[in-house]
């Protein structure tokens, strides 16, 4: 699309953009295939507007974030409330941060103290430092195809070609080849690979840390015993079991998967849907090992950050779950999704297209390929036509409709979203699997 002064307003801005910023966005995976000069302006309810002009009906959600929908009004008014009599100090408490730490702590069961970050890669960070704080050990275990934010030990086997499975791949240069080699990396829902390795390696594993669903490959449904023995292995070995709720906390269920599995770990990270998309993480868990963190230089692990528990961010979170609790939220975004779980799978059999249609509550995937039905491992993930998974949400923009077009991404319904627009996503997707498919 050319920027010259002609051009549509979004493609002079992310011209702009790519001078600017390098690759154009702030984040990655922002950059998305087939809307390169995307342009967001505003967003409302199950929907977003570009600089274009085109309105969109998002079923991506921002990776996750906006439970309620975008922009829910009474998470913004409480926010920009808070903002104006607060702003931010940095020094002390607020009674928000107090209020939201004993809403964590009542609703969450493994959360028994709670500390606020800025972000999910900030909360993880701070798990596996706690963890090897607490027990002087070296080695974490992550699994395949879990993401657990941006920092070096945690940045490898998330979407692997099939080549790089069974061996170290990590998502960047420049990490350390001994922080890659404090990592093992194992196959979830492989409870006999855990056992291994805790027979190995145990008495040097600080921390085990897993999506107890692992929505970053779309939807891996966890097998009760694997989550059983993980608990076990750790509990035996003295290792510390970190649950990555991320964006399985408070999506799922206000207690998060370990209120729904009945499994719970030591530690508990948090983001996402906490806040509605304002910018949040939280680390909680077992009181000792919470009270190693410290605000002294010198404690046994150091914690802080400027924007932690900032009063807007607060605001927006204790906002948010007073409507997830007294809101019939969970109610309606589960029905929705059980609703196109089943409505897809039936198209997909009309058409005589291979697929398989997971998820749970809220979030949706359809993988291309014959089965399994449930999938459980990322080896079951590699026979998914990565093309045709691309393609089709690569066609669903030309139906004003928004899914990720990046392999292997989860989809989200919202309080917003409406039976009319899980209608729209149906007839969407069979125009567009058909267009790619013709
Ligand atoms: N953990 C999980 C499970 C995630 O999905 C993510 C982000 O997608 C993170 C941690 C990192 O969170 P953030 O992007 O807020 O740093």
């Amino acid at each position: 699309m050319s920027s010259g002064p002609d051009a549509p307003s979004g493609a002079r801005i992310a011209e702009r953009a790519r001078t600017v910023v390098p690759g154009g966005v702030n984040s990655g995976q922002r950059s998305i295939p087939g809307l390169t000069d995307l342009v967001v302006t505003g967003t409302g309810g199950a929907r977003f507007r570009t600089a274009d002009g085109r309105e969109f009906t998002d079923f991506h959600a921002a990776f996750g974030p906006p439970l309620l929908g975008h922009n829910d009004p009474e998470v913004a008014r409480a926010a920009a409330e808070a903002g104006a009599r607060i702003g931010h100090m940095g020094v002390g408490v607020t009674e928000g941060e107090v209020q939201l730490a004993e809403q964590l702590v009542e609703l969450i069961p493994s959360v028994e103290k709670v500390l606020l970050t800025s972000t999910g890669s900030e909360a993880t960070f701070h798990a596996l430092r706690v963890s090897r704080a607490a027990t002087g050990r070296r080695l974490v275990v992550k699994f395949q195809g879990c993401y657990h934010g941006w920092h070096d030990s945690v940045s490898l086997n998330v979407i692997s070609a099939p080549e790089k499975v069974g061996s170290h791949d990590p998502i960047s240069t420049g990490i350390l080849p001994e922080v890659l080699d404090a990592t093992l990396v194992l196959p979830f829902n492989d409870s006999e690979a855990v056992r291994r390795a805790f027979a190995e390696h145990g008495h040097d594993i600080a921390a085990v840390i897993v999506e107890p669903v692992p929505h970053n490959v779309g939807a891996l449904l966890p097998h009760q015993e694997f989550l059983t023995t993980l608990r076990e292995e750790t509990t035996r070995a003295g290792s510390v079991l970190v649950f990555d709720e991320v964006i399985t906390g408070f999506r799922h269920d206000l207690g998060g998967w370990q209120s729904i599995c009945g499994v719970t770990p030591d530690l508990t990270t948090l983001g996402k849907a906490i806040a509605n998309g304002a910018p949040v993480g939280a680390i909680g868990g077992r009181a000792d090992l919470m009270d190693l963190f410290s605000t002294r230089p010198g404690a046994p692990a150091f914690f802080a950050g400027t924007y932690n528990g900032h009063p807007s961010v607060v605001a927006a979170a204790l906002a948010t779950l007073r409507k997830l609790r007294e809101e019939p939220v969970h109610a309606h975004v589960y029905r929705l999704g059980n609703r196109v779980r089943a409505e897809l799978t039936a198209l997909y059999a009309r058409l005589g297209v291979p697929a398989v249609v997971t998820g749970h509550g809220s979030v949706f995937v359809s993988y291309f390929m014959p089965g399994p039905e449930t999938p459980r491992t990322y080896d079951d993930l590699l026979a998914n036509d990565a093309s045709l998974f691309v393609g089709y949400r690569r066609k669903l923009l030309d139906h004003g409709l928004f899914e990720l077009p990046l392999n292997l991404k989860r989809s989200h319904i919202s309080y917003a979203h409406t039976d009319a627009d899980v209608d729209r996503l149906l007839e969407g997707t069979e125009a567009a699997v058909k267009a790619v498919l013709a």
